[in-house]
């Protein structure tokens, strides 16, 4: 009997992903040999096109299971056999678990930030909260806050037609009046407990705020989702006024523990888990 445990991330520009790292020390302190492997078309020089074959070259090696990011979380689900409520409400995958044949699809990024929030904001005031992005984490993170219970979620994005479409599946989803698409964080600010940031503005590549740092009050909590730096420009501000702040490295670590629960059975040390990220 081999103990060899094989799983994959499929996308583009992977190349510095710490999930691979963060499932691989875990694997090993549960005893297994535990495999995490890129699979990057840049790297592999083939399309997009070439998901299908992707996915079922995993499959066929005997792969557990893969995790899926961009460009792939909406691509893949015609490729799916089933899918979990979340995600086939959602519209997006992000973990495939191959088993029996067949291919289930989940998305552990909404849960990821929905588990880090419980954790590091666990007494947030929710009866508003302004989002800031409506991209492709955007739209999990959208889903997250609802299921947090936050009552009423403004939406900002400079793509004014994403904030608009992203609120009304919300909408759709969650019950009328509980999304709205704002055109100014200026609108939103002085009327909400909190602030979810989901733009990359704050990475090395687009360094700088997502908002006015005048817009942010001693009374808000304010949660990042970059996590390249840890503490972006947006959090330094916020911690400095006294806000309550969420980085984003725990939604990182939280999707990570929910795929590995999902690819093996078993159950991850999230505390482990959590400590190993911050020395990647
Ligand atoms: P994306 O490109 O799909 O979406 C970004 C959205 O932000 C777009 O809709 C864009 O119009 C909008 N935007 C950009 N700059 C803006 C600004 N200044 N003001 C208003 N809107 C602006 O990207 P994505 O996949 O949603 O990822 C966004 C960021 O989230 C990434 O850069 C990454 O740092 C972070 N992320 C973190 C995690 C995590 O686990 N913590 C997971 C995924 C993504």
């Amino acid at each position: 009997e081999t103990s060899e445990f094989q799983v994959g991330l499929i996308g583009a520009d992977i190349q510095l992903s710490k999930t691979p790292a963060l499932h691989m020390r875990e694997g090993t302190a549960h005893g297994l040999d535990y495999r995490y492997e890129l699979v990057d078309i840049h790297a592999r020089k083939v399309e997009e096109s070439a998901l299908p074959d992707l996915l079922a070259e995993l499959e066929g090696r005997g792969f557990a299971g893969a995790n899926i990011t961009h460009p792939f979380k909406q691509a893949v689900i015609p490729l799916l056999d089933d899918l979990s409520e979340d995600a086939r409400r959602l519209g997006a995958v992000n973990t495939v678990v191959f088993r029996g044949g067949k291919r289930f699809g989940h998305n552990t990024d909404w849960s990821g930030f929905y588990e880090s929030f419980q954790r590091g904001l666990p007494d947030a005031k929710r009866e508003r909260a302004l989002l800031i992005g409506a991209g492709g984490a955007g739209v999990a993170v959208a889903h997250a806050a609802l299921k947090l219970g936050i009552a009423r979620l403004d939406i900002f994005d400079q793509d004014k037609a994403r904030a608009g479409s992203l609120a009304k599946a919300l909408n759709a989803r969650f019950g009328e009046d509980r999304a709205f698409a704002v055109e100014d964080p200026a609108q939103s600010m002085p009327e909400a407990d909190g602030l979810i940031h989901a733009t990359p503005m704050g990475m090395p590549a687009h360094p700088g705020m997502p908002l006015e740092a005048d817009l942010i009050e001693p009374r808000h909590w304010v949660a990042d989702i970059v996590y390249m730096p840890l503490v972006t420009a947006l959090l330094a501000a916020a911690k400095a006024k006294g806000c309550a702040v969420l980085p984003g490295g725990g939604m990182a670590v939280f999707q990570a523990v929910g795929a590995f629960r999902l690819f093996c059975g078993r159950e991850p040390d999230a505390e482990r888990m959590s400590a190993h990220f911050t020395e990647l």
